[in-house]
C-alpha cells in the first residue's frame, strides 16, 4: 500500500472509531436531557453538597477536593446536563472533563472577534478530541452591532459590547443546563483569589464548578505537555490571558497575566465570572 493510502485508511479508521465513541453514549446523553431539568432549590441543595463535599477546610487548604474527585462527582450527579466552558486558550479544562463524561458539550463564546489562532484552536479541538463543540454567538452578527451601536463598540464601551456578545449569550445557552464548568483559576486576578471549587451560579441559576481553581498557570502548562493537550500558540508568543482580538494586547514577561486585557481601560472581567 503507498503511504497515501495508509495515511487515508488511517484517518478512516479515526473516524470510523470517532463515530463509534460518539454512538456508544447517544443512548445516555438522550436519556439525560429526557428529564426534566431539576429545579432551582434541587440545584442549590447540590452545590451545597458539592461545597460539603470538596471545600475542605477553606480556599486553599491542602484538604481541598481534586480536580478528578470533582469531575467524576459532576459526571455522577449530573451526565449530559453539564457543560464545559473554554475560551480556546487550551484545551486542558475539555481534556479533564472527557474521560468522565465523553463528547461533553463545549461552549465557545464565538463573539466574532476573536484571534485566528484562537479560532484555529477550536478547529483543532473539535476534530481530535472527544468533545461536542457549541459555538454560543450573539443575537446580532458584528455587522448588525456595528450598525445598531456605531462601529467599534468595543473601543468606547467595552461593557455593554461583552454584554451582548459574552454575557447575554451565555445566559441563554446555560439555560437548559444544570451545571457549568469553567477553567477560572485563582493565580488569574485578584478578582479571582477567593474562587470555590463548587457554588451555586445565582446569575444563571444552575450549578457551578471551578475544579482548576487551585491551579497556578506553570501546573496548567504542566498538565498540557504532560498529556500533550492543544494549547493557542499565542500562549507562547507573550499572551498568557487570551481574549478578543481587540481587547488583548501581549504582555511583558513577569507582568500581571491579565494585564493585556482591556488594557489602559477601568475594566478587567467581562462580567462571566463575577
Ligand atoms: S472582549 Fe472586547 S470585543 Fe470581546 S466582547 Fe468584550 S468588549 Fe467586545
Amino acid at each position: 500500500m503507498s503511504s497515501l493510502a495508509e495515511a487515508r485508511a488511517a484517518a478512516l479508521a479515526r473516524e470510523a472509531a470517532r463515530t463509534a465513541s460518539r454512538e456508544a453514549i447517544a443512548e445516555q446523553r438522550k436519556s439525560d436531557w429526557a428529564r426534566p431539568r431539576r429545579s432551582t432549590e434541587e440545584l442549590r441543595a447540590l452545590a451545597r453538597e458539592g461545597e460539603e463535599l470538596f471545600s475542605g477546610s477553606g480556599i486553599g487548604a491542602v484538604d481541598e477536593g481534586s480536580y478528578d474527585q470533582i469531575i467524576d462527582w459532576v459526571a455522577r450527579t449530573f451526565g449530559y446536563r453539564t457543560a464545559v466552558a473554554c475560551s480556546m486558550a487550551d484545551a486542558v479544562l475539555p481534556h479533564t472533563v472527557q474521560g468522565a463524561i465523553p463528547w461533553v458539550d463545549v461552549l465557545f463564546l464565538e463573539t466574532g472577534y476573536h484571534f485566528a489562532e484562537t479560532l484555529g484552536t477550536r478547529n483543532n479541538v473539535e476534530n481530535s478530541m472527544e468533545l461536542t463543540i457549541v459555538d454560543v454567538q450573539a443575537a446580532q452578527s458584528v455587522a448588525e452591532q456595528d450598525t445598531a451601536h456605531g462601529k467599534d463598540l468595543w473601543s468606547r464601551n467595552p461593557a455593554l459590547c461583552c454584554q451582548l456578545r459574552k454575557m447575554e449569550p451565555l445566559t441563554a445557552s446555560l439555560k437548559d443546563y444544570e451545571v457549568w464548568i469553567t477553567g477560572v483559576r485563582r493565580d488569574e486576578a485578584p478578582t479571582r483569589t477567593n474562587t470555590p471549587l463548587v457554588t451555586f451560579d445565582e446569575k444563571n441559576g444552575l450549578v457551578k464548578v471551578n475544579p482548576l481553581a487551585a491551579w497556578s498557570l506553570d501546573e496548567l502548562l504542566g498538565y498540557a505537555a504532560a498529556n500533550n493537550v492543544i494549547i493557542n500558540p499565542l500562549l507562547n508568543d507573550g499572551y498568557p490571558s487570551i481574549g478578543c482580538q481587540p481587547c488583548t494586547k501581549r504582555v511583558a514577561p513577569g507582568e500581571d497575566p491579565r494585564s493585556g486585557r482591556w488594557a489602559g481601560l477601568d475594566k478587567t472581567e467581562c462580567g462571566l465570572h463575577v
